[in-house]
């Protein structure tokens, strides 16, 4: 039975049990709920890159922080499609699309998506849109439009959220999983480790996301990939047993989750990354970039399937397939809502440091 109400204390002895122990009870959990050997392969697309307002001290995407990314405006239905046929080919059932906004705004850009997510589905794969923060109105008609996942990561705990970004609050981002949930679209959420935060934070994190009932029908969980330029730069990557535990601890706590391992994939070697699946990561993201950072290339992650005797999940394998209403026949007109979404402007040294920095480069 899933339970939502983990506390702080009880995940972070599961994180702290000898690792054998951990293993041995996060993969009982996993075989209990999901076939051992099936692994969900998504792609994630960039369809906006770069230039975002907001300043989360981890992302490339950042405008002021000025990195080496190439940014682009929100690329064309056909070239989404061309790119979603080519993953289908290599093995994803699910495509992933990502746009460097703060939130969604009704208008040309928002309509297009809607399109794009219209033509995946037709494809008959699984869409995923992570478009920052949505309104319940643009929700339901991401729903209508035949997505399947909406992603919106926590990043962390609620006290160390503060100490990454200043931009918007940790309540937005609650609010706007609730707006998804009240639709028909799964939820996807899940965050960072290695942002330089405490233990405590990492067992925050999975309070937040493990008392949400229902609990995120998919996790990721991201090691940081310290990229030059941004605030976090200097962290130290964190180690294949830190991605382990954070693995097993958030199998046990989220049994029916599909776990997946996200960005820092390239620093995991095959032995690591069996682990994790043993310990119950049970979908990867495939693709040689994961938006703006680089992911393993698409047939060694096949050759590893084949050598661990892995096979890619079947899309719409846990959930059916949602219909796409056309636009024309839309029940959800666009309000053209002002959200008021939170702006709490807390100082954070570190980002803005980076910032001057970038100034002073350009
Ligand atoms: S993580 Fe998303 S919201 Fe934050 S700066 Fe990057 S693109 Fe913008």
């Amino acid at each position: 039975m899933t339970r939502n109400d983990w506390t702080k204390e009880e995940i972070l002895e599961i994180y702290n049990k000898p690792l054998m122990e951990l293993l041995y009870e996060a993969a009982t959990v996993h075989r209990i709920h999901h076939d051992p050997n099936k692994v969900q392969v998504s792609t994630l697309l960039s369809i906006k890159t770069g230039g975002c307002p907001e300043d989360c001290g981890y992302c490339p995407q950042a405008a002021r922080y000025h990195t080496d990314i190439e940014g682009n405006d929100l690329m064309s239905v056909s070239q989404v499609k061309a790119q979603a046929l080519r993953a289908k080919a290599s093995g994803s059932s699910r495509v992933c699309m990502g746009a460097a906004w703060r939130n969604v705004k009704d208008g040309e850009e928002f309509d297009n998506v809607l399109e794009m997510v219209r033509t995946i589905n037709k494809l008959n794969m699984e869409v995923c849109c992570t478009l920052g923060m949505v309104t319940e109105n643009q929700a339901q008609r991401l729903a209508e439009a035949g997505l399947y996942a909406y992603n919106h990561n926590l990043d962390s705990s609620e006290e160390y959220y503060k100490e990454v970004i200043s931009t918007r609050g940790y309540q937005d981002r609650l609010d706007t999983i609730g707006n998804v949930r009240k639709s028909n679209v799964t939820v996807c959420s899940g965050g960072i480790i290695g942002m330089g935060e405490s233990l405590e934070d990492r067992a925050g994190m999975l309070v937040a996301l493990a008392t949400l009932n229902p609990q995120p029908e998919s996790t990721p969980i991201n090691a940081l990939v310290p990229v030059e330029g941004t605030p976090l730069e200097e962290q130290q990557k964190v180690s294949i047993w830190e991605m382990l535990r954070m693995v097993a601890t958030t199998r046990i706590v989220m049994p029916e989750t599909q776990v997946r391992l996200s960005a820092g994939r390239t620093d995991m070697s095959r032995e690591g990354q069996a682990m994790c699946f043993f310990a119950g990561a049970n979908s990867i993201f495939a693709g040689d970039k994961l938006l703006t950072t680089p992911n393993p290339d698409v047939n060694e992650d096949m050759e590893m399937f084949k050598l661990l005797g892995l096979e890619p999940q079947k899309p719409f394998e846990k959930k059916s397939q949602p219909q796409s209403v056309s636009a024309e026949e839309s029940q959800y007109k666009p309000l053209g809502e002002k959200p008021k979404w939170s702006r709490p402007g807390h100082t954070i040294e570190r980002n803005v440091e980076a910032k001057q920095k970038a100034k002073t480069k350009a």
